[in-house]
């Protein structure tokens, strides 16, 4: 846990988001700038970076954080598999495009089709 982190702060509901999904050990919410009809982040509460600093101890909460995937996609709006899914996006370090410094899963989904690459910006 970290004290000035803004996604910890979501985590403690010190700042206000719009949750659709909690347990002990995550917490899902709406992107407040939101890039497709469905697009909810998924964090562990527990303060981790990037996918860099997991190690061997973090498989079994790395491995249920992956199975929530699916299950957010669906709940929010995007259409059943394999016609329909959903595509999951984990930005890591400043040239990987992250903002914020505490681990985050994008799951993005209602609109296709989606393009096979993400390119980078010109
Ligand atoms: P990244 O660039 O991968 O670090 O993504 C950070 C994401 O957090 C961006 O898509 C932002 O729109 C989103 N974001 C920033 N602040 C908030 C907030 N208070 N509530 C929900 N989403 C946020
Ligand atoms: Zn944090």
């Amino acid at each position: 846990m970290s004290q000035d982190c803004l996604f910890c702060k979501i985590a403690r509901h010190e700042i206000p988001a719009k949750v659709v999904y909690e347990d002990d050990e995550f917490i899902a919410f709406h992107d407040i700038n939101p890039m497709a009809p469905v697009h909810i982040l998924l964090i562990p509460k527990r303060h981790v970076v990037t996918l860099a600093d997991l190690t061997d101890a973090d498989a079994a909460w790395t491995a249920r954080m992956l199975r929530l995937v699916p299950q957010l996609a669906r709940e929010n709006g995007s259409s059943p598999l394999p016609e329909g899914g959903f595509r999951l996006v984990v930005n890591n370090g400043t040239e990987g495009g992250q903002e914020i410094d505490h681990l985050h899963f994008h799951i993005l989904g209602g609109a296709r089709p989606w393009s096979k690459r993400a390119a980078p910006a010109a």
